[in-house]
């Protein structure tokens, strides 16, 4: 497929405009293959959305490959990168490349339900009093232009187009108003759902519907905090072959970035890597009337203000 630039990488370009100082401008860093490189993953910084990379590891050979290395290093990672993207040096031009997930195999994928006030409305569910938590395995996760795989043991594959965030740093029990600073970074992620398994069997317990192998694409990039102006103040879109199927915003979200951090902290530790989904708005495609699910050929693509979009064809 043709892709990084959508109408929202182009709309992205003008919103991420940053100050000249380039110690302290927000970073889109991802994870991408070189062509012609033997498949090895590699971490980079984007020039702008949908513009070149700049090879990290080109830049300094100590750096590790892996964006999960790179955020265990902490500030100092971070600052490798803006020198790197600074230098203007190791700039891959972007038909040498092919961007991955900006995250694998991370210690954990947590995911949560009902977190938009208008999609509890949607299916005539309460509002949730504490956060609503379930997770993938990490296997679910695929590239940003990755193809979704339709399982043969579903006929009831559904989009949700999520805001995702990545941990930067390790932490348990954080309290809310310190919440914010163990955020790497945020993403664009579709929670693809195999609706069949998730509410009528494996007792509704909905982690096998959620977990088949391409049920995670997330990316293009994880964008830095600082780069993000307000997360919950964000316009969020699915379309399925061009039509939009979801349009909302992150305003409408029931527990918010901070709060999902103190709350899941209490059980788990956090550790650099680990992908918070934060729920979906409404227009999924189990509750239309009627129901609508994907087929082989279909073509979903989520946007997020800021972040970018994700595209990805199902097969
Ligand atoms: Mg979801």
């Amino acid at each position: 497929m043709r892709l990084p630039m959508g109408s929202v990488g182009i709309r992205s370009l003008f919103s991420l405009r940053q100050p000249k100082n380039h110690q302290k401008r927000g970073l889109r860093l991802v994870q991408f293959y070189r062509r012609g490189d033997g498949g090895a993953i590699r971490v980079g910084v984007e020039q702008a959305a949908g513009l070149g990379v700049v090879d990290l590891k080109a830049f300094e050979p100590s750096v590790p490959s892996t964006m999960k290395g790179l955020l265990e290093l902490g500030d100092e990672g971070l600052a490798c990168a803006r020198r790197a993207l600074s230098s203007g040096r190791c700039v891959l031009d972007r038909s040498d490349v092919r961007l991955s997930s900006p995250i694998l195999a991370p210690e954990k994928v947590i995911c949560v339900g009902l977190n938009y006030r208008d999609h509890c409305l949607e299916q005539k569910a309460a509002i949730p009093k504490e956060p609503v938590i379930f997770s993938k395995f990490s296997n679910a996760i695929t590239g940003p232009y990755d193809d979704i795989v339709l399982p043969s043991e579903s006929r009831e594959v559904d989009w949700e187009a999520e805001l995702a965030f990545v941990i930067g740093r390790r932490g348990k029990h954080v309290k809310e108003e310190d919440a914010l600073s163990y955020v790497a970074g945020f993403t664009v992620a579709n929670d693809v759902s195999a609706r069949d398994w998730q509410m009528k069997r494996n007792g509704k317990q909905w982690l096998l519907g959620k977990t088949f192998e391409s049920f995670c694409p997330l990316g293009p990039a994880l964008v830095t905090a600082d780069a993000v102006t307000d997360p919950h103040k964000l316009g969020i879109r699915c379309l399925v072959n061009g039509e939009e199927v979801q349009s909302g915003n992150t305003d409408q979200m029931i527990f918010k970035t901070e709060e999902l951090i103190a709350w899941v902290s209490k059980f788990v530790t956090l550790t650099p890597g680990d992908v918070f989904l934060t729920g979906t708005p409404p227009g999924v495609g189990v509750f239309r009337k009627p129901p609508v699910f994907l087929k082989k050929g279909d073509v979903v693509e989520c946007q997020i203000d800021q972040l970018g979009s994700i595209i990805n064809k199902v097969l």
